[in-house]
């Protein structure tokens, strides 16, 4: 089979033909029609993560099953499918209650630890796959329907672990990437009161507002806790989301909360951040880390798209070989949206 091939840490990626894979036993194999490359992925290709290479990156697929391994029995040739990212055992204490992210005996993720969806076919342990629910035409929308697994459960698993309730101000730090402009869809389908988009490229700020922002602010000129207490007439944000996470987004976010506020930090460079514990207290902050999401949100997010009340935000197509000018944007910061490899 055809496959973009990672040979080692920023290297580019190359197409190669490859042996074909065959599923062992518990195993599965995927045609795969498309592949979502996001930043997660980026990170992988730019060498910040290491793998062991040479490897196929990729993880956000529209599948059809083609073989199958002894012992698989919840899906047969021509299932549609995604792919859960985390490689969850599922039957630990955490995976058992729908926590899988926390999984105790984690084996890492598709497209890092195993081969994932840059290629023409892709093989995963049969519980890593996930149905395509009926309603969701995947073959004409592979591009969109590859995504949902992470684009859209990522910011699903958000507002529960925020509380996201009609009341509340939301502000979203890094608005305009990948995953930002979904979470600007998913919080206005949660029906927050008001979404602000808060974001350093001020060319994103327009998609922003197409995604459902009700207000933007440009955040590089700084002074971001200042706008937002401006915004809100001095009462701060009840939610922020910060896909960003440096120690300037969170010291910023901090103190623009509201009484009873919620910071929740996805991602980011892992560096610490001073936090004021009396403020903390005085208006019961809460911090709060999320990380992708359970394997049901990656179903209900797939049903909630098959019910069209939410729609992921696909603005570049490519065919697999051209993976590398994808990769290019993602690494200037240039993409709005999620960019999808067109396989098959
Ligand atoms: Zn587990």
């Amino acid at each position: 089979m055809k496959a973009m091939l990672l040979t080692g840490p920023g290297i580019p990626l190359t197409l190669e033909n490859v042996a074909d894979p065959t599923p062992g036993p518990g195993e599965a194999v995927a045609r795969v029609l498309a592949c979502g490359a996001g930043l997660t992925v980026h990170h992988a290709r730019a060498g910040r993560i290491k793998v062991d290479y040479p490897r196929i990156l990729g993880h956000e697929i529209t599948g059809e099953i083609v073989a199958t391994g002894a012992g698989v029995g919840a899906l047969a040739p021509g299932d549609g499918v995604t792919a859960y990212f985390y490689l969850s055992c599922g039957h630990c204490r955490w995976c058992s209650i729908n926590r899988e992210t926390l999984c105790d005996n984690f084996g890492g993720y598709v497209g890092r630890e195993v081969d994932g969806g840059y290629a023409e076919y892709i093989k995963l342990p049969a519980r890593s796959f996930v149905k395509i629910p009926e309603g969701l035409d995947w073959r004409s929308n592979a591009a969109e329907t590859a995504v949902v697994c992470d684009a859209i459960a990522t910011p699903l698993k958000v507002t529960r672990k925020a509380r996201l309730m009609p009341t509340d101000t939301v502000a979203v730090f890094g608005a305009g990437g990948g995953l930002g402009v979904h979470m600007l869809k998913v919080a206005r389908w949660a029906h927050a009161r008001r979404v602000i988009a808060v974001e350093v490229m001020a060319s994103k700020l327009e998609a922003c507002v197409e995604s459902g922002a009700d207000a933007t602010i440009d955040a590089s000129a700084g002074r971001v806790t200042e706008q937002l207490m401006t915004l809100t007439a001095g009462k701060g944000v009840d939610v922020v989301i910060d896909f960003v996470s440096s120690a300037a987004t969170l010291e910023a976010a901090m103190p623009a909360l509201a009484k009873g506020g919620r910071l929740v930090t996805l991602g980011g460079h892992g560096s610490a951040f001073r936090a004021n514990p009396g403020e903390m207290l005085r208006k019961e902050i809460e911090l709060l880390g999320s990380r992708y999401a359970s394997r049901e949100e990656v179903v209900e997010s797939l049903e909630l798209v098959a019910r069209g009340e939410l729609w992921p935000l696909v603005t570049e197509k490519r065919p697999l070989a051209e993976a590398e000018a994808i990769h290019e944007r993602l690494d200037q910061g240039a993409l709005t949206g999620r960019a999808v490899l067109m396989v098959s």
